[in-house]
């Protein structure tokens, strides 16, 4: 079985103030054992996240690294880096990443093999923009975007991933995939990872993202093929956040 995986992406918000709520909040409510959760904040929070979140269940994850070791690369974070703050998880081809920093199909691929050297877990990001999905291309650039980094892997690393679809249409607009597109495209995601493995079909988590909230997440959920969900504003709220990772119980 699947265990479902709820992981909050602050993307460039927060603060060391709401890592210390987010440590109490955690520390105060107790969360399903049934459900994985992850908090990803922005890398100069990394340190006082790891400390917060010590001894409660909740992973620690990273928005973006760079696929070089090390080097003369201002401004960039290493997988290893990462490491060392015990990350597990790394968003790798963010919608965002793709369209304001021009992260191409090649480069997410290397930001892919890159984390899984390091030892963390990539999560996957694609999705489609509105006009692609009116002009009927959802599924021909979702499995593209999927196929662009799968098929580049081994069987051993494709089955350490993580993947989400976050419609872009989606993103910070309020505007939430119903449970059934948001399903149809997971149902077709999973269809594909069937054609390189069963086992992978079987096993790999697809998460959704895209204006997941309290009030929507648990029919969301309820969808065979969705696994947990990638939250951008509503992570950023204790109270909200928890009541997305109790809805996933
Ligand atoms: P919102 O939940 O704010 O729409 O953001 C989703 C997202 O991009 C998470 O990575």
């Amino acid at each position: 079985m699947r265990m479902p995986l709820i992981a909050g992406n602050w993307k460039m918000n927060g603060s060391l103030e709401l890592v210390e709520q987010f440590g109490r909040a955690f520390a105060e409510t107790g969360l399903p054992p049934s459900v994985e959760v992850a908090l990803i904040p922005p890398a100069p929070f990394l340190a006082a996240m790891q400390a917060a979140l010590a001894g409660s269940p909740v992973a620690l994850g990273a928005q973006t690294l760079n696929p070089e070791p090390e080097g003369a690369h201002t401004g960039e974070v290493s997988a290893a880096m990462l490491g060392e703050f015990d990350v597990r998880y790394v968003l790798v081809g963010h919608s965002e990443r793709r369209s304001m920093y021009h992260e191409d199909d090649a480069a997410v691929l290397a930001r892919v093999k890159a984390a899984l050297a390091a030892g963390l877990v990539p999560v996957l990001c694609v999705g489609e923009t509105l006009e692609q999905r009116e002009a009927g291309q959802t599924e021909a650039v979702v499995l593209g975007q999927v196929e662009a980094v799968l098929d580049a892997l081994d069987g051993k690393q494709r089955a350490r991933l993580v993947i989400a679809y976050e419609p872009v249409w989606a993103i910070g607009t309020g505007r939430t995939a119903t449970p059934q597109q948001a399903q149809e495209v997971h149902a077709a995601i999973r269809a594909r990872l069937g054609e390189y493995d069963s086992e992978l079909a079987a096993q790999l988590r697809l998460l959704y993202g895209g204006s997941m909230k309290a009030d929507n997440a648990a029919d969301l959920l309820a969808e065979p093929d969705i696994d947990g969900g990638l939250i951008g504003g509503a992570s950023l709220k204790t109270n909200e956040f928890l009541a997305i990772c109790q809805s996933a119980g």
